[in-house]
């Protein structure tokens, strides 16, 4: 349930905590040091990032197999990282397809790839989007005013502390004079989530 994984959350921070005490005790580091690593990481985070990431792979077979195959080694590609907080993290990219679509949720808290979507929005991390998409994914996209025929396959995924995922949507129609940076504008923070279509 979500309060033993709050718990968890708390227990873990708190032993970080002491960690970060005893590093800063023997001169290792020092809180402003960390600060400065976090305040960093928080900088380059946004969704851009995956933006660009979905673009390369719309444009470039070879890396577009490089990315479901390990996506954060894929990511450091255009310049994204998993890393930069205090532990790495694996990221299971997720491809649409004409017949089968892919919703992004963590069904305890929040999990999220902020490196690539920035800082999650608040109703990702409602009881009611949480508890819902997994039961009826299709009614939830339709309150983002996305409606999938009803011969698309949707399939949700629920993220934890170790495994983030993202979305690679299905590339517009009528793309094909754009480049890279063209592409990237057009994908959107939801459609990284799946609640959008790019
Ligand atoms: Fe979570």
């Amino acid at each position: 349930m979500s309060g033993d994984h709050t718990g968890e959350n708390a227990a873990l921070a708190a032993r970080v905590r002491h960690v970060e005490a005893l590093l800063e005790a023997r001169g290792l580091v020092d809180a402003q040091e960390l600060d400065r690593a976090l305040e960093a990481f928080l900088a380059r985070a946004s969704p851009d990032n995956g933006a660009r990431v979905v673009a390369r792979a719309w444009l470039d077979p070879a890396y577009r197999a490089r990315l479901l195959a390990d996506g954060a080694a894929a990511v450091t590609e255009v310049g994204a990282t998993m890393g930069g907080g205090l532990q790495d993290q694996r990221l299971k990219v997720v491809e649409n397809t004409a017949t089968s679509h892919n919703v992004v949720v963590c069904t305890l808290c929040s999990c999220y790839p902020v490196a690539l979507l920035g800082p999650s929005p608040t109703w990702y991390k409602s009881e009611s989007y949480r508890s819902r998409v997994v039961r009826d994914p299709r009614s939830v996209l339709a309150e983002f005013d996305f409606h999938l025929p009803p011969d698309v396959d949707i399939t949700v995924w629920d993220a934890t502390a170790e495994t983030r995922f993202m979305v690679l949507p299905v590339r517009p129609a009528d793309t094909d004079s754009l480049d890279e940076r063209a592409l990237a504008d057009l994908v959107t923070r939801n459609g990284l989530i799946g609640v959008a279509p790019v």
